[in-house]
């Protein structure tokens, strides 16, 4: 029913920009762009207080649009995060909430080809739809992006990259070391990294002004390894911790290229019917790449907030207001639906789609939560939260104890209301038991299992067949 009502909502803006002129009812459907960070914190824009990395592009993309500061991935790591955004259901209901391992070999290890992209369901609709950067949802053919709805691919399929040219003498990571390609094609890398990936960017919506399109840039940046052009650190060398040198650089270019893309869309005056979205794909890993996550507790990996509350932006001028703040929870899974609607594909209750399409919330029209609640769930159930309203329960790996926090008042989750109020851990407890039902058990190892399994019986094992229809 709230779909329902959510599409008639989507339609009647669509209805509503015709009526007023921005677009002709012959003119194109509007664009959708995700820039999606990986392992960027959440104190690390300037919107949100950060002081020592310059964020001018992300800050202006909140000026002119939506800052969500309960915004939140469904996952506090890469693999699953991505597999649940793209399809915009919970990763868990098909199995998938570990880190995936690079194998180009197995041909089952990756996103269910069972599952539905948004970008397929978008591609359908003649959208011209683009991934740029990390894939990290299966690196053998079945799951390739050209074969899960993309048109254009750029990028690698792994999990992570080398910033500059290929050094075979670098002890890092398989996928990290394979040639760039572009659909399929290996490709040289004659610059740093995230630097080609926004020109990609500008060249996919220039090759595209005639037609709406999907791109998905999916920046590897600020993700290790620490690297950046030396001319970028030198303009960082008043910070003093050399990781957070590289950071800050890494963190700046990215920005620098997310202003490229922006001017590209306002000179093809296709800024004002292009919905962004900006997120980081789970929390900062304050350890491994020197990230802040600002008031939040914990990091990449963990339940806390701090693994998988992010930066969360939407901005859509003339649709959105601009310059304000959302409150209310939102999810990464909530994407897929909004993009969905917006482009009036019909959403059918088949998909078993989780998200929500957050336009009438975060233009004013509806007042309530988009969510009951939210949850998250690792390890095959070894840790997990939910939250509802202000309240989260949660569950971390190293203890059984449940832990219940109001983030209203206690956005650091020191404060332990478990003793004092038994009801709402009943009740919240409720909501996860009733949610978990659903789900099924991981279908592949963790990637460092998975390695070590591989050690052992190389190339012999391989994960339990699933059905594989489209
Ligand atoms: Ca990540």
């Amino acid at each position: 029913m709230l779909r329902i009502e959510n599409m008639k909502t989507s339609l009647s803006v669509v209805v509503l920009l015709v009526s007023v002129g921005f677009i002709s009812a012959e003119e194109r459907m509007p664009n959708i762009l995700v820039i999606l960070a990986d392992d960027l914190g959440y104190g690390d824009i300037g919107v949100h207080g950060c002081k020592d990395i310059p964020t001018p592009n992300i800050d202006k993309l909140a000026a002119t649009g939506v800052r969500c500061t309960n915004g939140y991935s469904s996952h506090p790591f890469c693999s699953p995060m991505r597999a649940g955004f793209i399809v915009g259901r919970y990763q868990h209901r098909f199995g998938y909430e570990r880190n995936i391992a690079y194998d180009p070999h197995n041909k089952h290890m990756g996103l269910p080809t069972s599952e539905t992209t948004f970008a397929k369901r978008l591609q359908k609709k003649n959208y011209h739809t683009g991934i740029l950067g990390k894939w990290h949802l299966g690196a053998s053919a079945p799951f390739h992006p050209n074969r899960r709805g993309f048109n254009h691919f750029y990028g690698f399929l792994g999990g992570g990259h080398d910033y500059f040219d290929v050094d075979l003498t670098r002890p890092i990571g398989e996928g990290y070391r394979v040639p760039l390609q572009r659909n399929g094609k290996p490709t040289n890398l004659d610059e740093y990294l995230t630097t080609a990936l926004s020109k990609e960017a500008v060249r996919f919506v220039e090759s595209s002004k005639d037609k709406p399109f999907f791109l998905y840039v999916s920046y590897n940046a600020p993700h290790t390894p620490m690297q950046a052009p030396q001319e970028t650190l030198d303009k960082f060398s008043s910070i003093k911790n050399k990781k957070r040198r590289a950071y800050a650089a890494m963190v700046h270019i990215m920005d620098e290229g997310i202003g490229q893309i922006l001017q590209t869309l306002n000179r093809l005056n296709l800024r004002d019917n292009t919905l962004i979205f900006f997120l980081s794909d789970n929390g900062g890993p304050e350890m491994a790449n020197a990230s802040n996550n600002g008031p939040l507790r914990g990091q990449k990996g963990h339940v806390y907030e701090g693994g998988i509350r992010v930066p969360f932006l939407v901005s859509w001028p003339g649709v959105l207001p601009e310059g304000k703040e959302y409150h209310q929870p939102v999810s990464s899974l909530d994407i897929a639906t909004t993009a969905l609607e917006t482009a009036v594909v019909p959403v059918t209750k088949e998909a078993k789609l989780d998200g929500i399409n957050l336009i009438p919330y975060l233009a004013g029209k509806r007042k309530e939560s988009p969510h009951g609640a939210l949850f998250w769930r690792k390890e095959n159930g070894k840790a997990w939260a939910v939250r509802a309203g202000s309240l989260k329960l949660l569950k971390v790996e190293s203890s059984p104890k449940m832990l219940l926090y109001d983030l209203s008042k206690d956005i650091g989750e020191t404060n332990d209301l478990t003793k004092a109020q038994p009801e709402d851990v009943k009740r919240l407890k409720a909501l996860y038991d009733q949610w978990n039902k659903a789900n099924t058990p991981p279908f592949f190892p963790s990637f460092r299992d998975y390695h070590r399994l591989m050690d052992k019986h190389y190339r012999s094992f391989s994960v339990p067949q699933r059905s594989n229809k489209e």
